[in-house]
């Protein structure tokens, strides 16, 4: 997977395909589909939800630039395997899903794997972000929104990153937007295929 899929793409960041390599993703789908944990594909996880394609993990985590220490909000816990993998790269994650079962399924399985010191799952409507908790060194996401919500734009930290999807139900692009001072700078990296956020500041269920 990693030479494959990850490297032979462009993945650079050797922090981040050491991650990849360390976080045994057959851990984090269900048993008929052991087998084709490491396949280049999106897998389906329960409650209608997919494991994203390892790929797009990589992809995300890289353009995120995290560092050891920051503290990330990872919206869209699914199974738990981004989180894992910001864990592995030293960060202090908070995950949260709209979707109790796989919250709480993610979160014994992070335990089990030894993750949950270092991440805290949560159910609630991650399209407002966390504002308890923020400003976040960096939020990622991991289902589409009709617009960059404005929430998670404001919880960031100066320098921090927001890696989202954006665009209509079928179609995005995966945007990546910094926080510099009061400004903001924004660049697209190529077009994406997520399921929907649906919550405050995305789409309507
Ligand atoms: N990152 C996950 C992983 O590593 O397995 C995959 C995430 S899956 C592609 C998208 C997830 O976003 C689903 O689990 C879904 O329930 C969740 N979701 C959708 N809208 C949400 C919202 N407003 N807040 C939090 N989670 C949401």
């Amino acid at each position: 997977m990693v030479a494959d899929q990850l490297r032979a793409r462009g993945i650079r960041d050797d922090r981040v395909l050491a991650a990849m390599e360390a976080v045994p993703r057959d851990a984090f789908v269900e048993a008929p589909d052991r087998a084709e944990a490491y396949a280049d594909k999106p897998l389906p996880i329960g409650a209608g939800q997919t494991i994203s394609q390892p790929y797009i993990v990589a992809r995300m985590t890289e353009l995120l630039g995290v560092r050891p220490g920051d503290r990330i909000l990872d919206v869209g816990t699914g199974s738990g395997y981004q989180a894992a993998i910001l864990a592995e790269l030293g960060c202090e994650v908070t995950s949260i899903d709209r979707e109790p079962q796989l919250a709480e399924q993610a979160r014994d399985r992070l335990e089990r794997l030894g993750y949950a010191d270092r991440v805290t799952v949560i159910v609630g409507d991650g399209s407002v972000g966390n504002a308890a908790l923020a400003p976040w060194d960096g939020i990622v996401v991991a289902a589409a929104a009709p617009s960059v919500p404005a929430s998670l734009r404001a919880q960031l930290a100066d320098g921090g990153r927001l890696v989202i999807p954006v665009g209509d139900r079928r179609n995005q692009e995966l945007l990546v937007i910094q926080r510099r001072g009061d400004g903001f700078v924004q660049h697209s990296d190529g077009a994406c295929v997520f399921v929907p956020l649906i919550g405050a500041e995305g789409w309507s269920e």
